[in-house]
């Protein structure tokens, strides 16, 4: 590397010609280092390698042209009125250029005799070719009088996404700028023998191809070249992913054996036999429990599923051991329905369980329950990691939905075992398509209840229209005839929640005085206190009101066995696996159940999939079709960070190609440190860091 010159890590302001304004411009496209600049690929090419001669332009065509100024105008005046016209000749015939709103320097920059190659859309004016707005630079010629190639002319032409205030010529001129001082200093991180046997091509070949390619690629055709970009990042991922759960395997955490059989006691009192998926889940969880190796499993299983009697079964594994079990829960509500059903039948074993809500748990008698070990289970909200609370002997900690939860509080958990590491499971009930959870929990075991127990009733849905309101209360009202109940939900939309607060109110109010003035209705809202949303559920599940009209807060978990029919207005403004996870809450008892989705008018094929599937992976697989991954998971980004280039739906292969190769890699060299690994390794630390964890939680 020649003295002085920047590295790759280097911030884009040490190339020549970027100062702290273009900087400022290109930070916005997420270039802030001379690396992000590479990765920055072209969305398009276009061919400027021909010219065409003046008098073969053709109306609408695209072009390429060489010509000389003849004579220029600039009419004066304001904004379009400003116009400005050159024509120009290449022996052939003759042209106009023409600019609105122009600037005054085209008159300079236009004199008589400039040459200039131009390019643009062709029109014909009054007989006349003519191109508005061209693309054009002054031509610098060679002794001979022909015009050099430059980034703009001459050649394949890249074409980047633009932002205000950086035009193509700036990010062409800057990538010539960032290859000549990156390109021999980049290290291909993939080794040379992975690269030949998967046929992707080097690095530096890579870029240079991208950036400035000698051909035109073939429309919508994906290279080696990008290939290989792609292949990278996802090695990278799957690397970090496997250091990490490598590193967590080497972690020690007690063996829970459970020589007191408390786990099989347990599962021998339920008033149900266990699906198989269950009894998997059941041994595996119950062999990972026994190594003294910390667990990492998530267990991933639909509403109903039946995972609280899986995470029971761990608990009293841990329990039967003499270790205590943090049983953690989003909301409150679930907190204590967990509660209830560990005190029902773990209470009968001699197991101590205990709540602890976020008064609770200031309480010294509860402190000292759970420092002195009086209790084994401990099931509460995230009141669980408050400093205050230690626990004797941690084994287990359980994290119900999981993605409810920041990275950071779970981890406060995790490190509150003495010493040892407590074993680790995590329950989600969005099932996440394959190679979404490849890419967000590479790291983690994962166990799949796909199997609903036995005995449930389907719930059929059925899309209805705005129009058939009659027929819909109809329904509602022979529902609560039979005894049963009915949950109506209305969606929030975030940016106008005050709005639609109001819209659940006033049906709220409507429903009750006019429609089912005979009916006790009640309402719950985001904006309610716990103790109050907890109050109205319990009575609900009580039987105290028919009819609960509620926003989406009744999401996750709730078990109203009696609730029967489900109507949710506004579907369209749900993603499909927020649908499935609402429509989860009826079909829990024995009754059969019914999804009413009130679509306002066209009912559009999206909707359809809830009518045909019960099935949440593969609503799952269609809505992440949909909404493309990062609206799936709720991040903000339209993509995965981290992910420059690769999509995890497009470029499924890959992503299963770089898995495997990953794995084959770590077999032999499970940390990267042979020497070979060296740039690999420092790949993998510098670019995921911390985005997978950042990316997962919240
Ligand atoms: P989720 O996976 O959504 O958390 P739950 O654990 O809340 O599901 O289980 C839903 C309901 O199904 C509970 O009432 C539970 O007691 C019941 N259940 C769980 N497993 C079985 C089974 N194997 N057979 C019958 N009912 C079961
Ligand atoms: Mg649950």
């Amino acid at each position: 590397m020649p003295a002085g010159e920047p590295e790759i890590s280097a911030s884009i302001q040490t190339i020549k010609g970027v100062g702290p304004q273009l900087a400022k411009v290109l930070g916005k496209k997420g270039i802030k280092t001379i690396e992000d600049a590479l990765y920055f690929l072209p969305r398009t090419y276009e061919d400027r390698s021909r010219l065409t001669p003046i008098r073969d332009l053709a109306m609408g065509q695209t072009a390429t042209v060489l010509g000389k100024v003849v004579s220029s105008t600039m009419t004066p005046g304001r904004g379009r009125q400003r116009r400005f016209s050159a024509v120009v000749t290449d022996g052939t015939g003759m042209m106009s250029l023409t600019w609105f709103n122009a600037y005054p320097s085209l008159v300079a920059e236009f004199a008589k005799d400039a040459k200039f190659l131009i390019h643009g859309e062709v029109r014909f004016f009054g007989g006349m070719a003519s191109i508005s707005h061209p693309d054009y630079e002054k031509v610098v010629q060679t002794p001979e009088g022909k015009p050099v190639a430059t980034v703009n002319f001459g050649r394949v032409v890249p074409v980047y996404s633009e932002t205000e205030g950086l035009h193509q010529k700036t990010v062409r001129r800057l990538m010539r700028e960032v290859l000549k001082v990156s390109l021999h200093q980049l290290v291909d991180p993939l080794p040379d023998d992975m690269r030949s046997r998967l046929r992707l091509p080097d690095l530096k070949h890579s870029f240079s191809t991208l950036h400035f390619p000698s051909f035109l690629p073939a429309e919508g055709e994906s290279t080696d070249a990008i290939q290989r970009i792609i292949f990278e990042e996802f090695f990278v991922l799957q690397l970090g992913l496997g250091l990490k759960k490598r590193k967590r395997q080497r972690e020690r955490a007690p063996p829970l054996c459970d020589p007191k059989g408390f786990r099989v006691q347990f599962i021998k009192a339920l008033p149900f036999g266990l699906t198989g998926d269950q009894e998997k889940a059941n041994i595996q969880i119950g062999t990972d429990l026994a190594k003294g190796q910390a667990m990492a499993r998530l267990l991933q299983g639909d509403v109903g599923a039946g995972k609280t009697v899986v995470a029971l079964a761990a608990a009293c594994a841990s329990a039967g051991s003499g270790y205590q079990t943090a049983i953690m829960a989003p909301t409150e509500i679930l907190a204590g329905q967990h509660f209830r059903t560990a005190e029902q039948f773990l209470a009968p074993l001699g197991i101590g369980v205990e709540l602890v809500t976020q008064a609770s748990a200031a309480k010294a008698d509860v402190r000292s329950r759970v420092a002195e070990g009086k209790v084994s289970v401990v099931i509460g909200t995230h009141a669980l990691f408050q400093k205050q609370l230690s626990f004797a002997k941690l084994g287990l900690v359980v994290v119900d939905e999981q993605h409810r939860f920041g990275v950071d509080q779970r981890n406060e958990l995790v490190r509150k075992g003495d010493g040892l590491v407590p074993h680790l499971l995590m329950m989600t009930a969005t099932p996440i398509p394959r190679t979404l959870s490849l890419t967000l929990y590479g790291d983690l075991d994962l166990t799949i209840l796909r199997e609903k127990p036995t005995g449930r009733k389907p719930i059929l849905t059925t899309v209805v229209r705005d129009k058939d309101r009659p027929r819909l209360f109809q329904e509602i009202r022979r529902t609560v005839e039979r005894g049963e109940q009915v949950y109506i939900i209305y969606p929030l939309v975030e940016a106008s929640e005050k709005l639609e607060l109001k819209n659940a109110t006033e049906q709220h109010d409507k429903l009750r005085k006019e429609v089912f003035p005979e009916f006790s209705i009640a309402l719950l809202h985001g904006r309610m206190k716990a103790d109050e949303k907890d109050r109205i559920l319990s009575e609900f599940k009580e039987g105290k009101y028919q009819i609960l009209v509620s926003t989406t807060v009744i999401e996750v978990g709730i078990d109203v066995a009696n609730a029967t029919l489900m109507v949710i207005e506004h579907p369209e403004r749900l993603g499909l696996s927020q649908l499935h996870q609402l429509r989860g809450r009826v079909g829990r008892g024995a009754a059969a159940s019914r999804c009413l989705l009130v679509a306002e008018n066209y009912v559009g094929q999206r909707l359809r999939v809830m009518e045909q599937t019960e099935d949440g992976f593969v609503i799952a697989e269609e809505d992440l079709k949909i909404r493309g991954p990062g609206e799936f998971l709720g991040t903000r980004q339209s993509g995965l960070p981290g992910f420059r280039v690769g999509h995890i739906l497009r470029d499924a292969d890959l992503l299963t190609k770089a898995r495997e190769e990953a794995e084959l890699i770590l077999e032999k060299d499970p940390d990267l440190s042979a020497p070979q690994h060296a740039s690999i390794r420092a790949m993998v630390e510098s670019r995921w860091r911390d985005k997978i964890e950042r990316l997962r939680g919240g």
